[in-house]
């Protein structure tokens, strides 16, 4: 018996792993999270599988459907939306089952992060402009670790992707103002991948606004930084000077 911590990747089920799909068409019991995973997707379980959303349910509740199907020899799927090491609270999960001597596996699947940059055609690592990707969220009622609020991490001017926070946009926007820069790039994606997705393309200045008047509340993800504006800077791997391990540069 066996857990399956399974990522089920944005929305689109296109975007699933075949290990993913593979265990939700075979499973005999999955504890999904409803309030995020796509109707879709849900769709896809197995229909003669005992189904518990985890919207509606606490962590003791969750491991003790998952120890009645461990004293049944069940494995049991829980799926995740996007990829499960992320904003995914998998590690109280797991802790439980290494206390319980359950052992487990991660499906990783394709984050929210990733298929919002993919609905913006942008690279979030642009030559010159920015090097670096925070994965970030404000702060609710779980508290940021000391060192790791908004401003300190602005300092680095990096593209930054916004998890659980597009209700703080506007004073996301106002902490940020000062590194980035007024006008800088920033898309808001709701439901990156699914049928009714929604990109909003602003700037720091005006991006609340924007949202205010979309009424979204919820399920976006919003990526700040200077790389959303495509420079036109180059990178070395494929200048047509530059020598490396696959291929010779020609003299300039
Ligand atoms: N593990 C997930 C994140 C879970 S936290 C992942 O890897 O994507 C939930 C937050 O993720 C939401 O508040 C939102 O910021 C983001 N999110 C999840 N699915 C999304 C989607 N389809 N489009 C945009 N943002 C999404």
């Amino acid at each position: 018996m066996q857990v399956y911590f399974v990522g089920a990747g944005p929305g689109d089920p296109d975007l699933l792993t075949v290990k993913a799909y593979q265990l939700l068409e075979n499973c005999k019991l999955c504890i999904y999270a409803g309030s995020l995973v796509s109707p879709e997707i849900i769709a896809l379980i197995n229909s003669d599988a005992e189904k518990h959303d985890s919207a509606k349910m606490s962590l003791d509740q969750t491991t003790e459907v998952i120890q009645r199907a461990s004293n049944n020899e069940i494995d049991v799927i829980r799926l995740h939306t996007g990829d499960p090491s992320i904003y995914g609270a998998i590690t109280e999960q797991m802790n439980r089952l290494d206390k319980l001597a359950i052992s487990y596996e991660v499906i990783p699947g394709v984050s929210s992060f990733q298929a919002a940059a993919a609905a913006l055609n942008v690279e979030l690592t642009c030559p010159e402009v920015s090097q670096t990707v925070i994965l970030l969220r404000t702060s609710g009622r779980t508290p940021m670790p000391e060192h790791q609020d908004i401003e300190t991490l602005a300092q680095s001017r990096s593209t930054l992707c916004l998890f659980l926070s597009i209700h703080k946009i506007g004073e996301v926007a106002k902490q940020l103002d000062k590194y980035y820069g007024q006008n800088c790039p920033v898309a808001v994606i709701y439901h990156a991948s699914w049928p009714d997705q929604i990109v909003i393309k602003g700037t720091i200045e005006d991006i609340a606004d924007k949202v205010k008047h979309s009424g979204i509340t919820k399920t976006a993800m919003v990526i700040i930084g200077r790389a959303l504006a495509k420079p036109e800077t180059e990178s070395k791997l494929y200048d047509s000077h530059f020598t490396h391990g696959y291929r010779k540069g020609t003299k300039k």
